[in-house]
């Protein structure tokens, strides 16, 4: 039933926790097709969705009939991918059905159509299945740490570093690498049972292909979003921030060489770990 809103007052299918119920529920769709799938239970749920049919818009002169389906599989918790309704939380879930990239249109179950110029669609992003099931892992499987030292929330013999873990910065190689520049200090002090010295930022710096031979640079942390400036010499660069330029797309170009032979041999690489504010413009801040 298309509508506007993902949320309804009363519930459709009581559980109790460690029950397994199967019922069937009328909901309705947003603009987009999407369900809301909340979830008051105290525990995650394990939620299994098939599409049944859909009733006919009542614009469409049909009032309320129902229009029965072969029933489609549209979520299931066994698949990693989807994975499980966070105990207290939700799981947006799209109905759309098909997507006619000739005609430029989406399809959803109730055989409405969206028109696009251009499809952009990005999947859930979660780490690997692998975290989930060790337990280690929040509701898309990455390891919640303390966002400056890397260590486990939940043990205090474990720490998660690059991509796996749940700091607030891009899954980004160079924040993977900037992190390790400061981890080994933090990792034997932990273990000697002394403070830890170092305070990662959420360092990251990116090259940006922007096309026709240019490119952009950026270099952000936890707490300062990019800005403009010269990098990684203040004042001189070579290197443009948050501009295009030819030069910079030359060091993205450049970076192949680097990340060859500079950071795949594990040799240093002459950028300090922590994000400078010297170079950048902070006249707007
Ligand atoms: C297409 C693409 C483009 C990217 N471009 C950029 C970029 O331009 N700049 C940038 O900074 N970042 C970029 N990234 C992100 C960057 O690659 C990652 O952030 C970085 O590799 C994370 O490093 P990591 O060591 O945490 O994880 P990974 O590099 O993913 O290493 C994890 C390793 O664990 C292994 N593994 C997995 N499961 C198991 C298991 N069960 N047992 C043993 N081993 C296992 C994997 O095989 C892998 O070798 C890009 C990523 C992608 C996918």
């Amino acid at each position: 039933m298309p509508g506007d809103e993902l949320d309804t007052a009363t519930s459709a299918i009581n559980v109790r926790r460690g029950e397994t119920i199967a019922n069937a529920s009328v909901v309705a769709l947003d603009g987009a097709r999407r369900i809301k799938v909340a979830n008051a239970l105290a525990g995650p749920a394990e939620v299994v969705l098939d599409v049944l049919g859909y009733y006919l818009p009542a614009e469409q002169g049909a009032g309320d009939r129902f229009v029965s389906l072969p029933p489609a599989r549209v979520h299931d918790a066994a698949l990693a991918a989807e994975g499980l309704v966070p105990a207290g939380g939700d799981r947006i879930i799209s109905l759309a059905q098909s997507v006619d990239g000739a005609a430029g249109k989406i399809v959803s179950f109730d055989e409405r159509e969206i028109d696009f110029d251009l499809l952009v669609t990005i999947p859930v992003h979660m780490g690997a299945d692998f975290v989930g099931r060790s337990g280690l892992g929040d509701d898309l499987n990455f390891v919640p740490v303390d966002q400056y030292t890397l260590l486990s929330k939940a043990h205090d013999n474990i720490f998660a570093v690059g991509d796996a873990s749940d700091i607030p910065a891009s899954k980004a190689g160079s924040v993977a690498h900037f992190a390790m520049d400061l981890f080994p200090d933090n990792f034997i002090a932990h273990v000697e049972g002394r403070p830890m010295p170092n305070a990662f930022d959420g360092h990251a710096n990116c090259f940006i292909e922007s096309g026709h031979g240019k490119g952009m640079l950026i270099d952000f942390n936890y707490t300062t979003e990019p800005l403009t400036g010269k990098y990684p010499l203040p004042g001189i660069g070579p290197f443009s921030l948050l501009k295009e330029t030819e030069l910079n797309h030359w060091g993205k170009l450049m970076f192949r060489w680097m990340y060859w032979n500079i950071l795949l041999p594990g040799k240093e690489l002459p950028l300090p770990a922590l994000m400078s504010m010297a170079g950048k413009d902070t006249g707007d801040l």
